[in-house]
């Protein structure tokens, strides 16, 4: 797609460093490193992001994730890592085309953090909001 800064790096217009390409698949060194090793998985094929992707993309795309994963983990000796995926601008995606962070975890204060809030558990209004997710799902 036209102006999508990851097909031209996918076109090999921009440069990036590659870890990983197949057919399918490209991964490379995101330029934030916001820990030492961070990834990025992409499909090939210009898809917006997972709101907006097809199962087949989906699907090689997300099986390469733990080889990837597990050489990172080997070569940069990190002790475990999260694995992020932002969707629309709420959600802190910054560009829109689809990727998968791989952020190699070493310490706690190495750069990266998430933080969930939790709230008391209503069992009534989970089970209503699982019933209306689950309706939709079955469409
Ligand atoms: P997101 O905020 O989830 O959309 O993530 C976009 C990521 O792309 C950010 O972490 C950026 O650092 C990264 N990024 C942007 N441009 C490049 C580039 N040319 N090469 C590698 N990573 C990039
Ligand atoms: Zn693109």
């Amino acid at each position: 797609m036209e102006n999508c800064i990851f097909c031209k790096i996918v076109a090999g217009e921009i440069p990036s460093s590659k870890v990983y390409e197949d057919d399918e698949v490209l991964a490379f060194l995101d330029i934030s490193q916001t820990t030492k090793g961070h990834t990025l998985l992409i499909p090939k094929k210009h898809v917006r992001n997972v709101l907006d992707m097809d199962q087949a993309t989906a699907e090689t795309t997300f099986a390469r994730l733990p080889k990837i994963a597990r050489a990172l983990q080997k070569a940069t000796g990190a002790q475990g890592m999260n694995i992020v995926n932002n969707n629309e601008e709420i959600a802190g995606q910054t560009v829109f085309h689809a990727h998968i962070h791989l952020i190699p975890r070493y310490e706690s204060g190495d750069g990266f953090s998430i933080n969930y809030t939790t709230h008391e558990p209503d069992f009534e209004a989970l089970g209503q909001l699982a019933e209306q997710i689950s309706k939709e799902v079955a469409q």
